[in-house]
């Protein structure tokens, strides 16, 4: 089958980003361990599911996304100082280290120590891969249909549907 919505997609990929035309290799999923996900619910990038879409097994694609179709563009100021006295017990951190963070609402997110100074510790909360065009190598593996308990879950049970989760 080919893949359409509420279809269960087993792939490989390879992902770089690519700036001034420079590849750089950040992960990548092998035949050992693929992604799976539900097609058409949202989990993955949109512009990802619709360059996939009507693949079928043992189909390749390579494609590229911009900034703006993946992770979105940087935001200069989505850069914020956390006071060093937050950090007194655990110590100061080194740059580059990330930081899980919540804010009083409970949202999570990974904050990315830029500069360290005696009073504070100055962190960029944009999304790693923010502001990079990202380039896929990707094989199909397994298309089938999601099953009851999928659909009704919203995500996949592995390759086989047999998962737990
Ligand atoms: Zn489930």
């Amino acid at each position: 089958m080919t893949i359409t919505p509420n279809s269960v997609v087993a792939l490989t990929y390879k992902l770089h980003t690519i700036s001034n035309g420079e590849r750089e290799f950040v992960e990548e999923a092998d035949q050992a361990n693929p992604l799976v996900f539900l097609y058409g619910v949202g989990m993955m990038l949109p512009k990802f599911e619709e360059n996939i879409n009507g693949l079928k097994q043992g189909d390749t694609i390579d494609f590229e996304l911009v900034a703006a179709d993946a992770y979105g563009e940087k935001d200069e100021n989505a850069v914020t100082q956390l006071p060093a006295d937050m950090f007194k017990e655990s110590g100061i951190p080194p740059i580059g280290e990330v930081l899980p963070l919540q804010d009083n609402q409970g949202n999570q997110f990974r904050a990315r120590v830029v500069e360290v100074s005696p009073e504070a510790v100055v962190v960029d909360l944009n999304h790693p891969m923010a502001g990079q065009n990202l380039h896929f190598d990707i094989e199909i593996l397994n298309v089938r249909e999601a099953t009851a308990d999928e659909l009704s879950h919203g995500h996949a049970h592995g390759v086989d549907g047999h998962e737990g989760h």
